[in-house]
């Protein structure tokens, strides 16, 4: 009968915030461990020209292997990390295994306007040293300072302080060009998007559901594009699924894409065959000569 009375409630209310406490410190301690053995790994999701269909950039997005409780996937552990600070370590992580990635693929980019795709938290902005973080590992790879650029979701762009917009600067005066995730999700002023230091802005894909059956989604989404290219933008939208919604975008003036209809995040052995065979399709059979 405890259940029913009110100091029950209280109980059942109070253990169900007990035991998310318990889930939270959990995923932190066990977080903090997985970030040092090696426990995350990344996977690769194509970004495609879409007058080509070529892959003109890649976004790296991480994965936690845990070792009982398998595949994690970063909407499950990213907003805790973010929570506790640990996002600082975990984006040292991620920076340092794209770069070396980067490094890798080096010989198969034909491309000079090629790039990876970090996303970073507004935590990891308002900590002081991630660009010196990223000129260190890109000079130790020895990979063009081009070749990275940072996704920033829109919503946090606009939260951000002095020392936040700062350390955008820095990262901009680095060479890494910087992009607005998740547009459409959250409130830009136009007039503040022409004053950052972003030359891609990547639609969300909430936006674009229903743009092939819906005409006043398909204007919509054509004048958020306009926005986009009035300030000197480039656009990419994320969340393609069909062959149909490609179609669409292109018509309307969107230059690239990301989503599954042109492929799901994948391994980096994966994206190594995939750009390898990219390249040899590009230099031809005699391989250029
Ligand atoms: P995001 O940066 O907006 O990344 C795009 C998400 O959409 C990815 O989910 C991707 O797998 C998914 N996606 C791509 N194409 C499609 C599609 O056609 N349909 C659908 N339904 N989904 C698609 P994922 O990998 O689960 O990542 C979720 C979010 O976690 C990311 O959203 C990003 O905000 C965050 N995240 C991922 N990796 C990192 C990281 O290394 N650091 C930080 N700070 N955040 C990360
Ligand atoms: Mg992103
Ligand atoms: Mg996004
Ligand atoms: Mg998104």
């Amino acid at each position: 009968e405890a259940k029913t009375s009110g100091r029950g409630r209280a109980m059942v209310y109070q253990e169900s915030m007990h035991s998310m406490v318990q889930r939270r410190l959990r995923v932190v301690s066990e977080l903090g461990s997985a970030i040092r053995s090696s426990e995350l790994r990344l996977v690769y999701q194509p970004i495609v020209d879409l007058a080509s269909g070529r892959t003109v950039a890649v976004e790296a997005l991480v994965r936690w292997h845990h070792p009982h409780r398998g595949l994690i996937m970063p909407d499950d552990f990213i907003p805790v990390a973010e929570d506790s600070g640990l996002v600082v370590d975990l984006g040292y992580w991620v920076a340092e295994a794209a770069i070396k990635q980067v490094s890798e693929w080096q010989s198969l980019l034909d491309d000079d306007d090629f790039r990876v795709y970090l996303n970073v938290s507004p935590v990891e902005l308002r900590r002081p040293g991630l660009s010196e973080y990223l000129r260190d590992n890109l000079e130790r790879f020895g990979v063009p300072t081009n070749r990275l650029a940072l996704e920033i979701s829109e919503t946090a762009l606009m939260s951000q302080d002095v020392a936040g917009l700062l350390a955008l600067k820095g990262i901009e005066e680095l060479g890494v060009s910087l992009e607005i995730d998740d547009f459409g999700t959250g409130y830009s002023s136009i007039a503040y998007l022409r004053q950052l230091p972003v030359d891609t802005v990547k639609v969300d894909r909430s936006l674009i559901t229903e743009v092939t059956d819906d005409p006043r989604q398909r204007v919509f989404v054509g004048a958020v594009l306009q926005l986009i290219h009035s300030v000197g933008c480039r656009a990419v939208v994320e969340g393609v699924e069909e062959r149909e919604q490609a179609e669409v975008l292109f018509d309307l003036g969107c230059e690239r894409a990301q989503g599954f209809y042109f492929g799901r995040p994948m391994s980096p052995e994966a994206m190594t065959s995939r750009l390898a065979l990219q390249a040899r399709l590009a230099r031809g059979p005699d391989g250029g000569r």
